[in-house]
């Protein structure tokens, strides 16, 4: 057995099998590069799903966490840390926003925002208690809690998990006209994804998102964006909403915000929101707004910030998706993005096999739902190490 077949068969044993992961064991990382335990060298174009939009282990992000690991680690929120503060500053600096609130997980920074939308709507619009409508699209993916799943549309996510959270209507996505529709006297919030990442890099017609802007502002519903994985310099912006000029009224976070050391998450939104829903005690996670998290996240800003990565992310998505619709081959059915973040979608179900080829030619990346593969290496990749990578990739699809 090789070194990867132990890992594997050990991970086989005592893991629940919860994911489907490619059949190589990483145990190194540098940059935009991973070394797999038999040391052989990738270049990563998944970014651990846009969480490492920095690179691995930049040395700023590192020093940041060691230089707090030496003095805070922890306090919980019974006591204050110095870090907080300074970082929400930043922060709010950063997104124009009056408040943040920080959590860990993705998940935790959605479920954050449709707590504070339902009190929002029952404490200031009046809504009958327990009635709170929010609307999601269909083929969103917001994480995996019981509330979160209870919204999702795809049957893996949900099958044998119910009871289900009540409280959610499920409209197309790229639809203004179903969101206009949808909305009734009890809805409070519409939760969308500016670009749909895990169903395969769904991008919206152009507008969409600013027609939803004048849709919630309208009916006077909150706009919530969830930009888990299209925030931070992702898309080619430093939020993906910022193509369009949107200002949602809550943002969602995570991901990238912790430089893939680490996982922060949180919600940024103005006061009429922040204060009407959040008093002490009613929220809250033992590590959100840690110390050692804000230090990693205020480092991981800066990267993003001083590196102008949103800007390099665009310049390169568009070099990237030019040379990938010039690959010849009859079954690839479309390429679109936005910035680094790419999906190639074929005619059938052959995603999987073709990252299996790509990643035994030393490129990482990952199929979602079978027939598209998403490409989202980290923002600091060259123009010539892109080029590299669409020399591999361009010879194993064609
Ligand atoms: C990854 C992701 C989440 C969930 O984040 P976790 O940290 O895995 O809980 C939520 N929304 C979007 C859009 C995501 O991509």
């Amino acid at each position: 057995m090789t070194k990867t077949e132990q890992f594997i068969s050990e991970v086989d044993r005592v893991s629940a099998h919860n994911y489907h992961p490619l059949p190589i064991v990483i145990s190194k990382a540098d940059g935009i590069w991973v070394t797999d335990v038999e040391g052989k060298k990738y270049l990563d174009m998944l970014s651990a799903y846009s969480a490492v939009n920095q690179g691995h282990r930049h040395p700023k992000i590192i020093k940041a966490m060691i230089d707090q690991a030496e003095r805070l680690t922890l306090t919980s929120r019974a006591f204050h840390n110095d870090k907080m503060g300074p970082f929400l500053s930043k922060l709010t600096r950063l997104t124009g926003y009056d408040k943040g609130l920080l959590m860990n997980t993705g998940a935790e920074a959605v479920e954050t925002a449709i707590k504070a939308a339902r009190r929002w709507g029952y404490n200031e619009k009046g809504i009958p208690e327990n009635q709170a409508k929010i609307i999601v699209c269909d083929g969103n993916f917001h994480g995996r809690t019981t509330t979160i799943v209870s919204f999702s549309t795809d049957p893996t996510c949900r099958t044998g998990f119910g009871p289900f959270t009540p409280g959610f209507k499920i409209i197309p996505y790229d639809d203004p006209a179903a969101l206009e529709n949808a909305i009734d006297a009890n809805t409070i919030a519409f939760l969308v994804e500016p670009i749909q990442g895990e169903a395969g890099v769904k991008v919206p017609s152009e507008g969409y998102l600013k027609k939803c802007r004048e849709i919630t502002k309208e009916r006077g519903i909150l706009l919530i964006c969830d930009e888990i994985q299209t925030g931070f310099g992702r898309t080619g912006r430093m939020f993906c909403s910022d193509w369009e000029n949107v200002r949602p009224d809550i943002i969602c976070m995570g991901k990238a915000m912790g430089g893939g050391v680490y996982p922060v998450s949180g919600i940024v939104a103005d006061n009429f929101i922040m204060e009407a829903a959040f008093s002490p005690g009613n929220h809250g996670s033992t590590f959100g707004g840690n110390p050692m998290a804000c230090a990693i996240a205020s480092a991981s800003i800066d990267v993003i910030v001083d590196e102008h990565l949103p800007e390099r992310a665009m310049e390169l998505g568009e070099y990237f998706r030019k040379e990938l619709r010039k690959i010849d081959n009859p079954n690839i059915k479309e390429v679109r993005g936005k910035g680094l973040l790419t999906g190639l979608e074929f005619k059938t179900n052959c995603a999987h096999d073709y990252s299996l080829k790509l990643m035994k030619n030393g490129v990482l990346a990952k199929d979602t739902h079978g027939t598209t593969i998403r490409f989202a290496p980290p923002l600091v990749i060259t123009k010539k190490e892109l080029a590299d990578a669409l020399e591999t990739i361009t010879r194993e699809l064609a």
